[in-house]
């Protein structure tokens, strides 16, 4: 038998990933019994009504395959939900596509669009699937960075020169996320624009991720960067059901894109997944046919718990970065003396009892981090009392 000369079984590209840090957070509140406050996932039951259609879809059968780009009761209940929400037209059969949660759209997107060289533009902090889906998908992932307030109250905001300087020839897409994870940012109108002029200047995509569209506090309003003028055909835009819904696990998200862009994620989306889960699509047709005041309800119950777990978190020691949308607060952890954020966090969880995330999760330069960690407070009462309780062990300390 002739041996072969040694090669690598692996691939380049997943060669510099690390494991995803905010899972492995949950995993790590699993082995020593934390809170989790870590991954952004509600530990409360899901709307009833959206359950009964799933369990009576799974009782009628709906359970082959779905259209590949998406069940036609959900993409039409998408496009009469977006007309009324963002006053946008689309075309069911040639703008839409149903995807196995954001992420697959967010990846599926990045796959039809980039080509080797290309540079992808990410607003760092950063949700941690960008950078990886960015090198899968054969693209340079670029980052800008979200300066944190430096006033109480005060706005993450990005200088819009180091913007300008990451725009280039091979620039192919911007990565914009709004409501933002990690820092609870609302991108303003004036934001989008300069962002939009630059993506008209210099022709590039607009990638945006509204999952925590419509959670929302003190007035932050939404706005979608696909309707400013200019932008309608380069954007695409991307959200799902696991926020809205409180069904992390169902895996349905969507796209909405430009036709040709369409026809390219509906092909790369096959190939990878053939299709989302039938009977959850038709799920969400019901869940987008919830009356208005469930939208109201959900953005006041999170206002509550953020305003539950803040005042804990600054009576202990932490400094909040106070968000004004998606379920999560940022907070800077240098008033207890830790080296850096991975140290801080692996005594909360191990000692406090209290899982989160560190910050350098966040950032290509963990520098930059090392004295942040995130909190989720998607979570009932009871939890966020529950993980009180542990974090004022804190102020003893
Ligand atoms: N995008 C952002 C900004 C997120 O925070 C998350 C989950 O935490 C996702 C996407 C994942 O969404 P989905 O469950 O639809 O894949």
């Amino acid at each position: 038998m002739t041996v072969a000369p040694q090669k690598s079984f692996l691939s380049h590209k997943v060669a510099h990933f690390t494991e995803s840090v905010i899972r492995e957070m949950t995993r790590q509140a699993m082995l020593h019994g934390a809170i989790n406050l870590s991954q952004g996932f509600p530990d409360f039951p899901a709307p009833a009504e959206v359950k009964q259609a799933a369990q009576q879809a799974i009782a009628a059968d709906v359970n082959q395959y779905a259209i590949t780009w998406g069940a036609k009761k959900l993409r039409d209940a998408l496009v009469r939900q977006i007309g009324i929400w963002q006053g946008m037209t689309i075309d069911p059969e040639t703008e839409l596509t149903v995807c196995c949660g954001s992420t697959e759209a967010i990846v599926s997107t990045l796959l039809a669009v980039c080509n080797p060289g290309d540079e992808v533009i990410i607003f760092e902090p950063f949700y941690e699937n960008y950078g990886p889906d960015s090198i899968i998908s054969g693209a340079k992932p670029r980052f800008v960075r979200l300066h944190p307030p430096t006033t109480p109250g005060g706005e993450w905001t990005f200088d819009e020169r180091e913007l300008r300087a990451a725009f280039h020839h091979n620039t192919k897409a911007i990565v914009v996320n709004t409501p933002n994870n990690p820092t609870g940012k609302v991108f303003s109108r004036a934001e989008l624009e300069l962002i939009r002029d630059l993506c008209v200047e210099f022709n590039v995509l607009a990638i945006t991720d509204e999952i925590y569209e419509h959670i929302l506090y003190d007035g932050a309003q939404h706005i979608s960067i696909a309707t400013l003028e200019g932008m309608r055909e380069r954007t695409v835009t991307i959200n799902g059901m696991s926020k809205t819904y409180a069904v992390t696990g169902w895996r349905v998200g969507w796209t909405i894109a430009p036709p040709a862009i369409t026809n390219a994620i509906r092909k790369v989306h096959d190939f990878l997944t053939v299709g989302a889960p039938a009977p959850l699509q038709e799920a969400g047709a019901a869940a987008l046919s919830l009356p208005p005041s469930y939208y109201q309800e959900l953005a006041e119950g999170y206002r509550v718990k953020r305003d539950h777990l803040i005042p804990v978190l600054e009576e202990v020691g932490f400094r909040c970065f106070r968000p004004r949308g998606a379920y999560y607060v940022m907070t800077d952890i240098s008033a207890f003396g830790f080296p850096d954020d991975v140290s801080f966090a692996k005594y909360l969880v191990q000692e406090i009892g209290v899982a989160s995330v560190p910050g350098s999760s966040f950032y290509k330069d963990p520098r930059h981090g090392a004295q942040q960690v995130r909190f989720a407070f998607c979570k009932r009462p009871e939890t966020i009392d529950a993980a009180a309780e542990r974090l004022r062990k804190l102020k003893k300390r």
